[in-house]
């Protein structure tokens, strides 16, 4: 688990511990964790709906959110706690910077997901780059400041920044990299571990950004990847005739439930007589 959603949960459960909480969105995509944090009576509201919250304190999530949601949420009389992951905000400051500057804004990185929207929430017509189609919305003129969403793979914002430039050779274009450290240091462990496991186990939440991201960066290594959000969810049959076994994890993903997932592999392989599978946890 990353700092930022690390710091994020424990930030919530402290104020959870003292009075009642919403959390304005998934405090961070991972199931487990929502689970944990509804035990401790910690309440899921919408960040869009300003003032739709039962209890006083609510809790920006450590994706993110617009200046304009914060200011609104505070109008409604709620007290905000915000656990905006300080690389997102690394994110929002560089955007910010580069609207001042005179540039136009471009995210690379999903449309629907929260930190983007997030990102773009104060610059209404900045255009958010997720496909290499969404390059027909740039504007024909002016200068464009771009950043991507912090769990983006850097060689997809860099290839996209360069097919940016190819488009308009006269026209400045300034490419800030807000990429997060934990996602590339992520990315790049993943070749390794891809080279040496015949399978690749990618552990985390279903609607992950990053997560998926491991699985898609995995398969165009060449590696057959399978995507866990828990231990229950590995099968027997994908480990016939395997003998390593890689695991990788989100940035949102729970310690023990990575821990579960290595015990689970590796009792698997004890039960096995011949073809010992060895499990190979790989950012521990
Ligand atoms: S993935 Fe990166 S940006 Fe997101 S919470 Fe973790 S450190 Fe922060």
């Amino acid at each position: 688990m990353c700092f930022g959603v690390r710091d994020a949960l424990r930030k919530t459960q402290q104020v959870a511990a003292a009075e009642p909480v919403t959390v304005l969105g998934q405090l961070v995509h991972n199931p487990e964790v929502s689970e944990q944090l509804q035990a401790l009576g910690v309440r899921e509201g919408r960040l869009e709906e300003v003032g739709q919250s039962a209890t006083r304190q609510v809790v920006i999530t450590a994706h993110g959110a617009a200046d304009v949601q914060r200011k609104a949420w505070s109008e409604a009389g709620h007290a905000v706690v915000d656990t905006t992951c300080p690389l997102v905000k690394k994110a929002h400051g560089a955007l910010g910077r580069l609207v001042e500057a005179g540039y136009f804004p471009v995210v690379v990185g999903k449309k629907n997901h929260v930190e983007v929207r997030g990102l773009t929430g104060d610059f209404p017509g900045a255009v958010v780059i997720e496909t290499l189609a969404d390059l027909d919305d740039l504007p024909l003129s002016g200068s464009l400041g771009v950043v991507s969403q912090t769990t983006q793979p850097l060689a997809w914002v860099e290839r996209v920044v360069a097919c940016i430039r190819e488009r308009r050779p006269h026209g400045e274009v300034r490419f800030i990299d807000t990429v997060c450290q934990p996602t590339k240091d992520r990315q790049e462990a993943l070749e390794g571990l891809c080279q040496r496991s015949e399978v690749v186990i990618v552990v985390g939440g279903h609607n992950s950004n990053n997560t998926r991201e491991l699985v898609t960066k995995a398969a165009s290594l060449g590696a057959i990847a399978y995507h866990v959000e828990r231990a229950s969810e590995l099968e027997a049959r994908w480990f016939d005739g395997v003998t390593d076994v890689g695991v990788t994890a989100g940035t949102s993903t729970l310690d023990e439930t990575v821990d579960a997932v290595v015990a689970r592999l590796r009792s698997m392989a004890a039960a096995r007589t011949a073809a010992p599978l060895r499990a190979q946890p790989l950012l521990r």
